[in-house]
């Protein structure tokens, strides 16, 4: 016998079947039976189709438009217990029953439990033989409730948590959104894009202050108040993770402050200070983020080592300051230093900074790191002993043009992030993790479990507030019963020094290391009227195209605002956009922008605002 939960369209006549014309309820609706639940108009006739049992409407799987026809499914309902005792035949009285009390049956359309959305879709699923982005599946009723139940639960509140929470919340859901911290906002908000942006602005007023002095306008020395600096900092935060708490509230989500742990795949238990609780869940979305890396050697009780964290909490200006590790993080944070004042010394393991970036970007900022703040840069060096002393740190250098020590006021060690994943007792969940520890996730953010969902830092690379947010969407859209996948061709990166350094899509350096063919459009800002009115000469767009259809495959921008001009080079992969597209796109003159449509013209070799010599 077919789940009692499951509505599906009664023999209605007339041989084309009929059309949606309008949805009654929505997810989350209760419904009494008799109830409409959707109106369909055939050649015949129009009539509402009603709800044969009294319950909560847990996924719609039609939409208006849609054609059905006898046996489609309409929608499924958690049917409440006293409806479902009054179905029970002596003829079937198990089958009813256990659809209560246990397991979803497989569907009559999915064979598996995964249920299209749409009649149309299921078509094009059951043809394809393809269920990869098929909305969540029924969740499983009659499990062990825990103290507080929840259709979908969210485990930590960063950008992908708070993303996915705010999303089920507007789509109808009762979410409750697990965080260990006050705070809701995770890294991003409290501890990385947010704050160390704030700096970032400092530090970049500072530059534009003395870079004046070329052009005739010299300011005095800046005076630095870093107390007011802190709060300056603490209040952008503050006032953004307030604003998160109150968008949450009137959402109605259930913030619960503690640290959760699964006890099985259905139930998280959370530890306060008071004592524990456990919340029960149809689906949960685990988004609890990532940490720094910590090396094996360095002194980290010694609280002049500090990571990014510790960094922002700006303790104080210190005169010599390290930074082991040239990733974006690290870089970000020496420029903030070395503006307020720090002698800045940088070792890398590896031959470059912001390894996988490719190197013309990346060279001039390293110039530019060199001569602002006479920064001393070693790479292929590491850092092999430190000699801790009250007042300062020594630590002993294995490089070809490092010297053999020195010491420092601080260490900023900066040298990556690991996921969480082995916090929460995940095996408890049953949830597969790869040997870095990532949550395995496919294209809905699904795991290995149907009904558990991650996102964010946790499942991957790259670990980027943006791809944290946009999974963290998919994530609540397929729990919710939506359509949705995470099919985004191409995630921004951007480093927010001085000069910034953007890149999307393919670099020079993969497609140099994987023999993928792809020709070159660059556009100096030396020849940039605006760039060189800011008085910056040190940028350059450069554009990657298929050489066969002159389709934009990746870019790199270097210089100030790269980080916004890389939107549109995002946008024009996304739409599949070749060089003339964006050759012929009128750019604003005189604006950074047109850097990008004079390297498409520089790959076309229309270009008039440079001197190309003609290729033989
Ligand atoms: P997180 O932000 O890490 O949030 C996870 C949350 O889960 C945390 O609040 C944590 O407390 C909570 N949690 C974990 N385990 C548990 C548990 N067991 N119980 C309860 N709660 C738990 N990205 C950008 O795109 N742009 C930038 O400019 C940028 N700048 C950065 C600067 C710095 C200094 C740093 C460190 C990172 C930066 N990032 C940036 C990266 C970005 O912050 C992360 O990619 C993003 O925060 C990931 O979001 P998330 O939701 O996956 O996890």
């Amino acid at each position: 016998m077919s789940d009692p939960g499951e509505v599906r369209v009664p023999d209605i006549g007339g041989e084309e079947g009929a059309e949606v014309v309008e949805i009654l309820v929505a997810i989350g609706d209760e419904v009494e039976a008799e109830d409409g639940l959707i109106t369909l108009e055939s050649d015949k006739a129009s009539m509402d189709i009603p709800s044969p049992l009294a319950g909560r409407v847990t996924a719609i799987s039609l939409r208006a438009g849609d054609k059905v026809s006898a046996g489609d499914l309409v929608l499924t309902l958690e049917v409440r217990a006293e409806s479902a005792e009054a179905l029970e035949s002596p003829e079937e009285p198990n089958e009813s029953k256990s659809a209560i009390s246990g397991e979803v049956p497989a569907t009559s359309a999915g064979g598996g439990g995964e249920v299209p959305a749409t009649s149309a879709d299921r078509r094009e699923a059951e043809s394809s033989g393809a269920s990869e982005i098929a909305p969540a599946s029924s969740p499983k009723v009659g499990f062990e409730r825990g103290d507080q139940h929840t259709e979908i639960l969210v485990l930590g509140s960063g950008v992908g948590g708070y993303t996915a929470a705010f999303r089920a919340a507007d789509l109808g859901k009762r979410v409750i959104l697990v965080e260990k911290y006050p705070q809701l906002g995770g890294v991003c908000l409290n501890v990385g894009c947010i704050p160390s942006k704030a700096l970032l602005h400092v530090s970049k007023v500072i530059a534009e202050a003395e870079g004046m002095a070329a052009q005739g306008i010299t300011f005095g020395q800046p005076k630095i108040d870093i107390e007011k600096l802190r709060s300056f900092k603490t209040g952008v935060v503050d006032r953004l993770t307030k604003g998160l708490a109150g968008m949450g509230d009137k959402r109605g989500i259930t913030v619960v402050q503690g640290t959760g742990r699964f006890v099985s795949s259905r139930m998280l238990k959370i530890e306060t200070s008071e004592g524990s609780s456990t919340i029960s869940f149809d689906y949960a979305i685990i988004a609890a983020g990532s940490r720094p890396v910590e090396l094996r050697g360095i002194p980290y009780e010694d609280p002049k080592v500090i990571d990014s964290t510790g960094a922002l909490e700006l303790a104080g200006i210190p005169k010599r300051l390290l930074l082991i590790g040239g990733g974006i993080v690290g870089l970000e944070m020496a420029m903030v230093y070395g503006s307020l004042g720090s002698q800045i010394t940088i070792v890398e393991l590896l031959d470059g900074l912001i390894p996988g970036c490719d190197r013309d970007l990346v060279k001039p900022l390293e110039r530019r790191l060199k001569k602002r703040f006479r920064a001393e840069i070693y790479t292929g060096t590491r850092a092999t002993e430190f000699i801790v002393s009250e007042s300062v740190i020594k630590v002993s250098f294995e490089g070809k043009k490092s010297p053999e020590s020195a010491a420092f006021d601080r260490i900023l060690v900066a040298v990556g992030r690991r996921p969480n994943s082995d916090q929460m007792d995940i095996e408890a969940a049953e949830v597969e993790i790869s040997k870095d520890g990532f949550i395995e996730v496919d294209r809905q953010q699904r795991t290995n479990q149907p009904h558990i969902f991650a996102v964010g830092d946790i499942v991957g690379n790259p670990m980027l507030a943006h791809k944290a947010s946009h999974q963290g969407k998919v994530a609540a859209e397929v729990a919710a019963g939506e359509k949705s996948s995470f099919d985004a061709r191409v995630i921004p990166s951007v480093a927010y020094t001085d000069p910034e350094i953007a890149w999307v899509g393919l670099t020079e350096t993969e497609a140099k290391a994987d023999g993928t063919e792809y020709s070159t459009g660059s556009f100096p800002w030396m020849a940039s009227g605006r760039s060189l009115g800011m008085g910056r000469t040190d940028g350059l767009t450069k554009l990657l195209f298929d050489p066969a259809s002159k389709r934009l495959l990746g870019a790199g921008i270097v210089g100030p605002h790269a980080g916004d001009l890389i939107a549109e080079c995002a946008l024009a992969i996304e739409m599949g956009a070749e060089a003339t597209d964006l050759a012929l796109t009128i750019h604003p003159h005189p604006t950074l922008s047109e850097t990008i449509s004079m390297a498409a013209e520089a790959f076309e070799g229309t270009i008039t605002d440079l001197y190309q010599p003609k290729k033989r």
